[in-house]
């Protein structure tokens, strides 16, 4: 399989060879668990809002509810109604929350662009002074998607992009859309 020499390495430790070498970085495992002490806060704001925008509903009676449990039959097996629809589980209301309120990113450009970032250099092909990023796309769109692939997977594994029904969003938009939206 032909690779992208940069993706034979994460790309952002590519990009930070020329940083300063004696900053200290926090241990590989105290990274992950400050990233995921992250992930979870979001993913707990995320419910919080989602339970805020959506209510109880019993399906039995097909009515709201007005609180944890039906006032009409009792059942406490409520689902979450939106003007989206009804389901249990609040997953499809953050789901919906996020697509209706924000923007997912353009791959293709964003990736491109990341690429540029690493490799900013021309070259010389016969007479002519080509964009090497240009070149590689065009000479092997395979090898080209491929480390599109692998750059989404380390975008997401990283925390920075959430993928939903096949788009991403940057998730310091979603930071930004809960800090709007829970602290009006
Ligand atoms: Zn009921």
């Amino acid at each position: 399989m032909l690779r992208l020499p940069c993706l034979s390495q994460p790309l952002s430790r590519v990009c930070e060879e020329g940083a300063d070498s004696n900053q200290k970085l926090p241990e590989r495992n105290e990274r992950e668990s400050i990233m995921q002490n992250q992930k979870e806060e979001i993913m707990k704001k995320l419910e919080t809002l989602a339970m805020q925008k959506s209510h109880p509903f019993c399906y039995s009676c097909y009515s709201r509810a007005p609180s944890v449990k039906c006032k009409t039959c009792g059942s406490d097996d409520l689902m979450r109604e939106t003007s989206g629809g009804v389901e249990f589980g609040c997953d499809w209301v953050i789901k919906e929350l996020i697509s209706e309120n924000l923007s997912p990113i353009n791959v293709d450009e964003e990736f491109e662009e990341s690429i540029r970032q690493c490799y900013p250099e021309t070259i010389t092909v016969l007479w002519m002074e080509l964009d090497a990023v240009t070149v590689a796309k065009d000479s092997d769109p395979i090898s080209w998607r491929i480390a599109k692939d692998e750059w989404l997977d380390q975008e997401v594994s990283e925390d920075l992009l959430m993928e939903i029904d096949s788009n991403y969003y940057r998730i310091s938009d979603i930071e930004e859309y809960l800090d709007q939206e829970l602290n009006e």
